[in-house]
């Protein structure tokens, strides 16, 4: 595999992995955005000597860097093309493109490029909690945070770290404090993790060669981000990584081949087992669904004759088909750490899904109103619009690429209107012309703040009572939003306004 021979260049070069060997370590991080100002200070902390670059310019960066001069930080802006002399080594942050031309002039000069979960891995030092990995194209946040919640109900200590929360440069160097404090009579700041519960988006595990994680799950594959990656086999090698070095298992999507096709391609401890999660009745080393119970065909003692009963369908909020996926998947991580049945049921009863995420924000005049404001691509949206029967669908905003002829033939039966918004709407109006041309639709020309009421106005005039009406853009939100909260707050107050003078 290609990634492989990448990691192994990488690790030959001996980049930095203990504390000591980044003292004087000429380092330039990429980006002065959350990922890199940790990764700066982190590494200043340790006596690196950094250097940050960013192309952009302006107050509110130039206020973050004289933050970081406090902190004995160099801050380079508008200029993300030329490499700092003298560096030994680029952190990058994970929305730069491998393509970036501060990566070509690193290559060029012999230096290594790793993200900042590469220096977390290395940092974490001798004894430290491992890690239960996610990634995937959709599903990822839930995953993380059900798993989360499972092992704290099992009493571990633990946090969802990584494309997540505190930056995991952060989350790891306290945890090596609190290491080192234990045991000493020194006050600890805090009591050391047993495990982590850690989301990786494919830009981060391009960027973390030597990661291995205890076990990992790919949720599943569908091409989204090819613009950064450049293609859908280079985004699936990425996906991948995560298996690279498992321990104990890979866990699987048993409903998509090429997630199965990761793990087989994936070089892993010896003794580490595949495991698949599945919908239907699991076979052996798979957790599935029986009767509406999530059941373990795989962590049991007798995997050809025995399952376990780990929880109901109602256990987990919500109980949309792609959610019990994730449940799935998330017990898979949590058995193979060895977390019993009752821990796996009381954490997934305690797990609340975050907001923009099929929330249900209200309902008016007997029509459910549903925020997916989290749905930014077309598989994501495929997965909740399986989930309701008769729905007006707000959609559109930034395509990234995507084409709509697969997911608008897979919904055109549940469909009874769609409202589109946003720059790249016509997409959306092609492929409804084309695969459901009897489903009315309302083409919002307007992207100006008032654009998100008016969908709404819209929808409500094409639902009926038991129609659910619901925002899965299947798109991106930064042609209209800040972002997906934005857009989804837009939503939900556009929809008290409805109920209010319903
Ligand atoms: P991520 O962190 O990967 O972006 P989230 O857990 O935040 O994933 O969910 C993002 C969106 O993806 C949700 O709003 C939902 O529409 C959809 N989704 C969640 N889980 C799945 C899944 N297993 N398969 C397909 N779509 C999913």
């Amino acid at each position: 595999m290609g990634s492989q021979e990448v990691s192994e260049s990488q690790d030959a070069q001996g980049t930095p992995d203990t504390e000591a060997s980044w003292k004087g370590l000429r380092v330039t991080v990429a980006g002065l955005g959350v990922s890199g100002v940790s990764a700066a200070r982190a590494l200043a902390g340790l006596g690196a000597v950094v250097t940050v670059v960013d192309g952009g310019s302006g107050p509110a960066l130039e206020a973050r860097a004289a933050e970081l001069a406090g902190a004995g930080v160099a801050v380079r802006l508008g200029d993300a093309a030329t490499l700092p002399e003298g560096t030994d080594l680029v952190v990058t942050s994970p929305g730069w493109k491998p393509d970036s031309p501060l990566f070509a002039a690193a290559a060029a000069a012999g230096v290594d490029v790793i993200g900042d979960v590469e220096v977390a891995w290395r940092l974490r030092g001798p004894g430290a909690a491992p890690w239960l990995a996610v990634t995937g194209t959709n599903g990822k946040t839930t995953t993380t945070r059900m798993l989360a919640s499972i092992l704290s109900a099992a009493g571990l200590r633990t946090a969802a770290v990584g494309n997540i929360g505190t930056p995991i440069v952060d989350v790891i160097l306290e945890d090596r404090a609190a290491r080192a404090s234990e045991g000493t009579d020194g006050r600890s700041a805090g009591e050391p993790y047993d495990v982590l519960a850690v989301e990786l988006s494919s830009y981060q595990l391009h960027w973390a060669p030597s990661l291995r994680a205890h076990s990992a799950a790919v949720l599943n594959l569908a091409p989204d981000h090819l613009d950064w990656h450049g293609s859908m086999e280079a985004y699936a090698a990425d996906k991948g990584r995560i298996y690279e070095g498992n321990q104990v298992a890979c866990v699987y999507n048993a409903a998509d081949a090429r997630t199965e096709d990761l793990v087989r391609a994936a070089d892993v401890e010896e003794g580490c087992r595949a495991i698949g999660f599945t919908l239907g009745t699991p076979a052996p080393s798979q957790l599935g669904v029986v009767e509406g119970i999530l059941v373990d065909r795989a962590f049991v003692p007798d995997r050809q004759k025995q399952a376990q009963e780990l929880a109901e369908v109602s256990d987990v909020q919500p109980p949309a088909p792609h959610n019990i996926a994730n449940a799935l998947a998330a017990a898979a991580l949590a058995r193979a750490f060895g977390v019993a049945p009752a821990a796996v049921r009381d954490g997934l009863r305690a797990f609340r899904p975050d907001a923009h995420r099929i929330e249900h924000v209200a309902d008016v005049a007997g029509v459910a109103y549903v925020d997916d404001s989290k749905a930014t691509n077309t598989h994501a949206a495929e997965a909740s619009l399986a989930a309701y029967e008769s729905i007006v669908w707000i959609a559109g905003g930034l395509a990234k690429g995507a084409t709509f002829d697969e997911l608008v033939a897979a919904s055109a039966k549940r469909l009874r209107g769609a409202v589109l918004i946003g720059a790249d709407r016509a997409l959306i109006r092609e492929a409804l012309a084309r695969h459901a041309p009897e489903v009315p639709v309302v083409d919002l020309d307007r992207t100006d703040t008032g654009a998100m009421a008016e969908a709404v106005r819209q929808a409500a005039r094409l639902a009926t009572p038991g129609d659910t009406v619901l925002m899965a853009p299947a798109c991106a939100s930064m042609d209209m939003f800040t972002n997906y909260n934005q857009r989804g707050d837009a939503f939900a107050e556009a929809v008290r306004e409805l109920g209010a003078s319903a």
